[in-house]
């Protein structure tokens, strides 16, 4: 079960800075049990069901309209996108609340936080509890739904050329990056 990150190639990348991607979650995807091929998951509610369900119910090609396991992989796992791995057991979001990702600019790892219905940005448990104590309406949110851990960055797929890298001389190049990001 996977996460990928935007294409390094994608339009959205200035041709000047070739390794300035978008640092959220571009496309789902999940691994079939059987034959271990990857496929995309369309959208980000059916992937998260998919993935709370994943220990008692493995994903197999099946589960997709039309495909069985000998028709081609949808998508690859391999270095020309940058790929996060969830961890199990992270559950399904809450309705009326959005889950999001966001990736260092160093590519060390994911920061996860949550949407609330009213559009505030929720960075821990603490103030997911504040919020639902001063929210009546969400008093029958269970909070234990609300899950921090963020998904695996995988190694072998980031840029050789990752920020990371970058000396204190490309300051410049760091601007521009955060402002494509915004
Ligand atoms: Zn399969």
């Amino acid at each position: 079960m996977a996460l990928k990150e935007r294409s390094p190639e994608t339009p959205k990348t200035s041709p000047k800075n070739p390794r300035v991607a978008v640092r959220s979650i571009d496309t789902y995807a999940a691994q079939c049990d059987k034959c271990l091929k990857w496929r995309v998951i369309p959208t980000e509610e059916e992937y998260e069901e998919i993935r709370s369900k994943m220990e008692e119910n493995p994903y197999v090609c099946d589960r997709k309209p039309g495909v069985s396991c000998d028709d081609p992989a949808d998508i690859e796992y391999n270095a020309t996108r940058t790929w996060v791995i969830d961890r199990p057991g992270v559950p399904k979001t809450p309705e009326g609340f959005k889950r999001s990702l966001v990736l260092r600019r160093d590519f060390s790892k994911m920061d996860a936080y949550y949407i609330t219905p009213t559009g505030k940005k929720l960075r821990t448990r603490n103030e997911i509890a504040a919020f639902i104590e001063a929210n009546p309406k969400y008093k029958d949110v269970n909070l234990s739904a609300f899950n921090f851990t963020s998904p695996k960055v995988m190694e072998d797929t980031i840029p050789e050329d990752a920020v990371r890298k970058v000396p204190s001389s490309a300051n410049g190049n760091k601007k521009k990056a955060l402002k494509d990001s915004a």
